[in-house]
């Protein structure tokens, strides 16, 4: 049978993503809700047809142990609750899905990794591109060298955060549109390139908003060395829209612009355009992982993936804050 999956926290990514392709996976469904307003569950219990039973609040949340309907709880909170979330569902005996950033520090992944082996649990990331054909064929580009060498990787991501949102606090959030969005940057560079970055410079943009961004970084760049003189150059802003990953090899350069979209992914090579079939990239993430378990086997995009890019991302801060070249180890 399909294993049950509960949403905790119905915001925006939950409601408008992850809910609906819920209704299109094979292998999972929306068997339960964790949240703490009230008034959204009718909605909820009616589109998704889900039992009085398996909505639960804050308050209950840990007795979620004792239901069986669910196998999976997926934590979908501001990124600073990622890791309480988390943790108390592998108490619970659940396997866990945690969205990106995995958490807002090095510390709290440990912790979370521990919690899973301790429970004998699996934990996975919300890192669904690693489910579009688009992001496939980068990674398959780049790794098996159809165009030869890398030379460089360059990637932005970016959109206009309105003020008023827990993205904008350095406690919520962890930073600003690093943690948010620069993470698909340095996603996309890694897994075009298979490689792990040994050392990051990066510098800060300018505040033309200060009191918007009195928290955290407006946006920023930074430059990663990988090896084999491998450069990745990536940016993130809250002030505007980019949205791309192009990588140049010896034969040429291969792209795709927009990059990072729930789809409407466009790709370019050296011989023309990409050209795939769109897929539901959360149902398609949220499917590999209910197989997983299944089989038996482990999450292509595991905890230990999110600790390694919570890893980067601090490095990238080190390196911005102190101006230096920061080695990544
Ligand atoms: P959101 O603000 O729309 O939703 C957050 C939810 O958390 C809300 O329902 C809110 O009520 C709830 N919440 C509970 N306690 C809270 C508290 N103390 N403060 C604030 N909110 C609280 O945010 P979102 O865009 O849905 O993002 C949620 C998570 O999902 C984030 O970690 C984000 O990075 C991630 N996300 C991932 C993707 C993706 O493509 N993988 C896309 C969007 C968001």
């Amino acid at each position: 049978g399909k294993l049950g999956i509960a949403l905790v926290g119905l915001g925006g990514y939950a409601t408008g993503q992850l809910g609906p392709a819920l209704l299109q996976t094979e292998h999972c469904y929306l068997a339960g809700i964790v949240t703490g307003s009230p008034d959204k569950i009718p909605a909820w219990k009616e589109k998704y047809k889900i039992p009085d039973k398996n909505i639960y609040s804050y308050d209950n949340y840990d007795s979620i142990r004792n239901n069986p309907d669910i196998d999976i709880v997926y934590v979908v909170l501001p990124n600073n609750m990622h890791a309480e979330y988390s943790i108390r569902a592998f108490q619970a005996g659940k396997h866990v899905v945690s969205e990106k950033p995995m958490a807002i520090t090095v510390a709290d992944c440990d912790r979370m990794i521990a919690a899973a082996k301790k429970a004998d649990r699996q934990l996975s990331v919300g890192y669904r591109l690693h489910f579009d054909p688009f992001n496939k064929e980068m990674m398959r580009l780049g790794t098996q060298k159809v165009y030869g060498d890398l030379q460089k990787i360059r990637g932005g991501f970016g959109f206009k955060a309105e003020a008023g949102q827990w993205r904008l606090s350095k406690e919520y959030a962890g930073g600003g549109p690093l943690m948010d969005v620069g993470i698909y940057v340095v996603q996309g560079m890694c897994y075009t390139s298979g490689m792990e970055p040994i050392a990051v410079t990066a510098i800060e943009g300018q505040k033309t908003d200060p009191a918007r961004f009195k928290d955290v970084e407006q946006s920023l760049s930074w430059k990663f060395d990988f090896p084999g003189n491998i450069v990745g150059e990536g940016e993130a802003t809250y002030d505007g829209s980019m949205n791309y990953l192009t990588a140049t090899a010896e034969k040429g350069q291969f792209e795709l612009k927009p990059a990072y979209n729930y789809g409407g992914q466009k790709g370019t090579t050296p011989e023309g355009a990409m050209n795939f079939t769109p897929v539901n990239q959360q149902a398609k993430q949220m499917d590999a992982f209910a197989l997983a378990l299944k089989n038996k086997t482990r999450s292509i995009v595991p905890g230990e993936m999110g600790k390694r890019d919570v890893k980067y991302l601090q490095a990238i801060y080190e390196a911005m804050r102190t101006g230096k070249k920061v080695e990544i180890r």
